[in-house]
């Protein structure tokens, strides 16, 4: 058996070779006060957790509730998007910079629902990339494929064009200071998940197109969370995949106790 395969299958030899990154994308839920408490439940509830980095993405109107809340944990806070100027007559939007001075450390790029439901590009996906770079903040750049992509053979395209679309002019240095989120889209909020090695597989993928752009050494070290119906049924089992390094997580993020039992699945494989 390769070594691949021993990795998949036997529990007792996984070693993780990248840190996992868990984030919680709470979507539009929680308006601030809830979004406050359950910042301050899962601080004390994941208080020991240091090997794992930990994200929570709340909505902008609970950025600051949560920065407070998180203060003095290891808990780190990201948006869930972000506009690419640094200002201006831009009615409803928000900068990279504003982010930054309310204490997020992370921004979510490219959400297949901002793609879907706000018309969301490449191009534009690829502004907001290289703003949020400039400000030293981490996007974690979402890509993946439609159910009817995905059944008429399409998925490697559909991801080779959100890659090489999103990526444009971006210089080997930034790309590899960003995060990826293999997110098929029918797995999200539908409860379907892609098996652990329909998601390793895509994953391989997305690091080969990565290391054919810029190289090896940015490829082999880049995180690539699995994003689609993570729960802590299902977690540990696509944790344990050798390309999946961590996930995004949608629904189970919004309940302290499923985001914890997640968090602590990775933290059984390292
Ligand atoms: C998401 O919103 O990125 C997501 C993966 O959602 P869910 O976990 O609910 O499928």
């Amino acid at each position: 058996m390769s070594q691949k395969n021993n990795n998949r299958h036997n529990n007792q030899i996984i070693k993780k070779t990248r840190s996992l990154l868990i984030a919680g994308n709470w979507k539009m839920y929680k308006d601030h006060n809830e979004a406050y408490n359950l910042a301050l439940t899962l601080k004390e509830r994941l208080a020991d957790i240091s090997s794992i980095k930990v994200v929570i993405c709340p909505s902008f109107t609970s950025l600051h509730t949560v920065s407070l809340a998180l203060k003095g944990s290891s808990l780190l806070l990201g948006a869930q998007d972000v506009h690419w100027e640094k200002e201006g007559a831009f009615t409803g939007a928000i900068s990279p910079l504003m982010l930054l001075l309310l204490g997020c450390r992370y921004v979510i790029i490219g959400h297949s629902e901002r793609r879907n439901l706000f018309q969301e590009t490449n191009k534009t996906i690829n502004l907001k990339l290289k703003a949020v770079l400039k400000e030293n903040l981490t996007p974690i750049l979402c890509i993946g494929e439609t159910l009817q992509e995905r059944e008429k053979g399409n998925t490697e395209l559909v991801i080779e064009d959100q890659l090489k679309g999103g990526l444009v002019d971006l210089p080997a240095e930034d790309v590899g200071k960003m995060v990826l989120a293999y997110e098929p889209v029918w797995a999200i909020g539908t409860g379907k998940t892609a098996t652990p090695k329909q998601a390793n597989d895509v994953h391989i993928f997305i690091r080969k197109k990565i290391e054919e752009k810029v190289g090896q050494e940015i490829a082999k070290n880049m995180s690539i969370l699995y994003g689609g119906s993570v729960k802590p049924e299902n977690a540990k089992d696509l944790l344990r995949e050798p390309d999946i390094d961590g996930a995004l997580v949608g629904g189970a993020s919004l309940n302290e106790e499923s985001f914890e039992k997640i968090v602590r699945s990775g933290i059984d494989l390292l």
